[in-house]
């Protein structure tokens, strides 16, 4: 563990590129004398002020009370799978194996759907791994081990929930912090986890910030 006064001097010797690199790199996982030493940099170095502002919003941790307000909001929202929003959401995890005789491929799937949409997924895993997963020496063993666990995760999806919507609200705290907790800005991240795309998320932002400044 560095010294503020160590952090100081390595700091230092960063060049502008290296610092913004450092903040654009997850802040969240750094110790709060690193923070305090990157900030100093920042004015130091006459840096953008949005760098401030991205650092603040990424280490505005929720509170264990804000965090459960919003997972309340995902347990609401519509599947975003089947689009419908009769069922509340749940965490959903399966995977599907292919056997290619010497070596196999395998496709994980983890995200927040409907019960209904997690069982149907499962169901079709299931199916799939059983006509596919055979085909490899390899595979043939790691199928039946893959299948009973996507048996096993079907009990589990309360317990997937809450892992799951967990680690998206803290990896999104900026982005959440940032649009204030908006509903679409919720949505928005638990659609990314079922298809993620980060043009749509760019676009998102875009959006949000013209409408915010006008
Ligand atoms: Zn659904």
């Amino acid at each position: 563990m560095f010294t503020i006064e160590e952090l100081r001097e390595n700091y230092e010797n960063f060049d502008d590129d290296q610092i913004i690199k450092l903040i654009n790199s997850d802040v969240k996982a750094l110790t709060e004398p690193a923070i305090i030493v990157l900030k100093e940099q920042i004015v130091k170095r006459e840096l953008s002020a949005t760098y401030l502002e991205h650092i603040n919003l990424e280490r505005n941790f929720f509170s264990s009370r804000e965090k459960e307000e919003i997972q309340r909001v995902i347990k609401y929202l519509k599947c975003p799978c089947c689009k419908q929003d009769l069922e509340r959401l749940t965490g959903h995890s399966s995977s599907r194996r292919t056997g290619l005789f010497i070596a196999y491929t395998k496709s994980d799937k983890n995200y927040i759907v409907c019960s209904s949409c997690s069982k149907k997924t499962t169901k079709n895993d299931i199916i799939y791994s059983l006509f596919m997963g055979w085909w490899s020496a390899k595979s043939f063993f790691m199928n039946f081990y893959d299948i009973g666990n996507n048996i096993y995760k079907t009990n589990r999806r309360e317990q997937l929930f809450e892992k799951m919507s967990s680690e998206l609200i803290f990896y999104n705290t900026g982005f959440l912090r940032k649009n204030q907790c908006s509903k679409e800005s919720i949505n928005h991240i638990v659609k990314e986890l079922y298809n993620p795309s980060y043009q749509e998320m760019e676009d998102f932002q875009n959006i949000y910030s013209q409408e915010k400044h006008q």
